[in-house]
């Protein structure tokens, strides 16, 4: 998943992903005016789901990154399993962002300081033609996306919509998590069959498209829940290794690729515990040049997790870092080391137990 980075807004930084220039240039091409709509709503969406991300950063949930893509905004947590209480706010920190924004807009447009304030603009926008005014137009686009985000999030209780997520939270703190999140995807699955067969009857391409991508979330989130929950049966104790490999700072990518092969691993360590080179980086560099390559220059930086850390947050850091082995630190201490494989395994086992 290769995206670009725009910036960092409160310590959070924002990419675009490649499909959503690819899709930014197809616009630009068909269409002018829906290039200028999509820059607002991309805008629009870059501030929403920032709004979600300051509420969690308010509540220590850390926030790695935000991505754009073509249907939308995806923030990166750190963390999955939260609070009921943190969950429900932070959902409706996006779409609450939303309206206020929607309000602002009109209560400026209709005081009339502003040249024009047509916001039956709607009309032309989405007929394609320019409207004469610009400015009544960019009034009209922010109100209207904002309205049309904010209820869009906020009134389908459909996770992973953010109002399905608010949805979630509250039924968790009745029923715990994974009964919660099973509830709210059975009724995901109501709403989106629903919301497919209008949009056969009425044949609108892109309520389909978005039923089949809320349908599809819904099972990730009821995969991603038993998950969690069965890695609460996880004992960490029993996973954590004494030893892995750590090869000299000046070690080439030779020295590397022997030690893999000698103990059958896709990670060694390099100079120190923070330092590690994967087998997938070694794939990209000319075999020619594994002799005079030093191994530190392939070399990604390594979080390691805290000793005592629950199993779903250790699995995070493997999935985000992309890593497979970590090590586990008391203070600044390492005292042992965690296999993804095995963390895995041991994942799939719990999992069966809890049928
Ligand atoms: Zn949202």
């Amino acid at each position: 998943m290769k995206s670009w980075k725009i910036g960092k807004f409160f310590g959070i930084t924002l990419e675009l992903h490649w499909t959503t220039i690819l899709f930014l240039v197809f616009l630009v091409v068909l269409s002018p005016i829906y290039s200028y709509i999509f820059l607002i709503l991309f805008i629009i969406i870059s501030l929403h789901e920032l709004s979600h991300s300051v509420v969690a950063k308010h509540y220590n949930v850390k926030v790695s990154k935000i991505i754009l893509l073509p249907i939308g905004g995806m923030a990166v947590m750190q963390e999955e399993r939260l609070k009921p209480k943190v969950e429900f706010l932070m959902s409706i920190a996006g779409p609450l962002f939303n309206f206020l924004f929607a309000g602002v807009v009109l209560a400026v447009a209709s005081t009339g300081v502003l040249p024009v304030y047509n916001l039956s603009a709607w009309d032309a926008m989405t007929n394609g033609k320019i409207p004469l005014e610009f400015v009544g137009y960019t009034i009209s686009t922010l109100f209207w996306l904002n309205w049309i985000l904010g209820a869009f999030n906020m009134f389908i209780p459909a996770i992973p919509m953010d109002g399905g997520r608010a949805f979630r939270a509250i039924l968790a703190m009745i029923w715990g998590y994974v009964k919660a999140t099973r509830i709210a995807a059975i009724t995901s699955k109501i709403i989106t069959a629903l919301m497919f067969l209008i949009a056969i009857f009425s044949f609108n391409i892109i309520l389909l498209l978005v039923s089949v991508f809320i349908f599809l979330g819904a099972n990730a989130e009821i995969e991603q829940a038993v998950n969690i929950s069965a890695m609460t049966r996880i004992d960490m104790k029993k996973l954590i290794k004494r030893r892995s490999v750590k090869l000299k700072k000046n070690a080439t990518v030779l020295d590397a690729i022997a030690a893999m092969r000698r103990l059958n691993v896709t990670q060694v360590f390099v100079g120190d515990y923070k330092h590690a080179v994967m087998i997938d980086d070694i794939s990209r560099v000319n075999k020619n040049n594994w002799k005079n390559t030093l191994a530190i220059q392939l070399a990604k930086e390594v979080r390691p997790a805290r000793l005592g850390s629950r199993p779903d947050v250790i699995m995070q850091l493997f999935t985000s870092q992309d890593i497979d082995i970590l090590p586990v630190t008391n203070g600044k201490r390492v005292v042992g080391f965690v296999e993804r494989d095995n963390l895995e395994k041991a994942v799939r086992v719990a999992r069966t137990v809890m049928g």
